[in-house]
């Protein structure tokens, strides 16, 4: 199936001085498979930046898609409502950019950062697990209350007290979600004592390791279309080569 198609879209700018007009993307056609790779190559300012932000309808102004369609999963994304793109961006689409300390926010440690992009972008298959653990010791729980009214029995009271702790735990694995997941999300990125990374800032680490970083943050809600503008560009060979594999994995 087709996760994304770009049909025949035109961008142009309208600078401020002189009414001259830039067209920055002329008829760009071009799709993406699931499951596939795609790679759009061209000299500096040929417009691949400009087709990425054209997809996350981002960083637009004063830039405007007159001609075109961009559908994904059939979906037209041109002219979507506010709080329609929102949920797509960084929920079934993601970027990564360029320059990754200039995606990061320098006062708020890593942690909250990502944390935040959990908090945003929950995964349904993950939080309802915990959600359905929860109502099954509710269930227990109010069970074991039951029978101890009944019965008013030490081991009845016991099974009381256990089904209420199963509950509490039950809880605290929802509200650490957000923390569980993002400890997962720095591992798998290769991120060494990801508890201590967590609260760090972002000049306590390299470009590389921010890049690593801003995939974690990327992938955190599982999107079906990843975007990488030059995501190696601001980076040393050697690791430009380890961030190409991280992606691929
Ligand atoms: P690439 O990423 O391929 O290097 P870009 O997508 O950044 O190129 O830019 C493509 C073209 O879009 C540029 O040559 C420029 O003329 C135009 N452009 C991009 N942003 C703006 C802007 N804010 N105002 C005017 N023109 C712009
Ligand atoms: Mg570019």
């Amino acid at each position: 199936m087709s996760i994304l198609k770009v049909n025949g879209v035109k961008k142009v700018y309208s600078t401020r001085f002189g009414g001259n007009r830039v067209e920055a993307l002329r008829n760009v056609n071009f799709e993406v498979e699931q499951g596939e790779y795609v790679a759009i190559m061209g000299e500096s300012g040929s417009g691949k930046s400009v087709t990425a932000y054209s997809i996350m309808q981002i960083l637009q102004n004063p830039g405007r898609v007159v001609a075109g369609s961009i559908k994904f999963k059939g979906q037209e994304l041109l002219g979507l409502p506010h709080h329609q793109l929102q949920k797509i961006r960084g929920g079934k689409i993601s970027i990564i950019f360029q320059d990754p300390m200039s995606s990061l926010n320098p006062v708020y440690t890593i942690g909250n950062q990502i944390i935040e992009a959990i908090k945003l972008h929950p995964v349904p298959r993950l939080t309802n697990v915990l959600k359905r653990k929860i109502s099954t010791a509710k269930k227990e729980y109010d069970n074991a209350l039951n029978l101890y009214k009944k019965k008013r029995s030490k081991q009845h009271l016991q099974a009381l007290s256990k089904a209420r702790e199963n509950l509490r735990h039950a809880k605290y694995e929802l509200n650490n979600y957000p923390y569980n997941r993002a400890l997962e999300m720095l591992k798998l990125v290769g991120i060494n004592e990801p508890a201590k990374r967590l609260k760090q800032y972002p000049f306590e680490f390299s470009g590389g390791m921010l890049q690593r970083i801003m995939i974690a943050m990327s992938l955190v809600c599982e999107p079906d279309l990843l975007i990488a503008d030059e995501p190696t560009t601001a980076l040393d060979v050697t690791i430009q080569a380890q961030i190409l594999e991280l992606l691929k994995s």
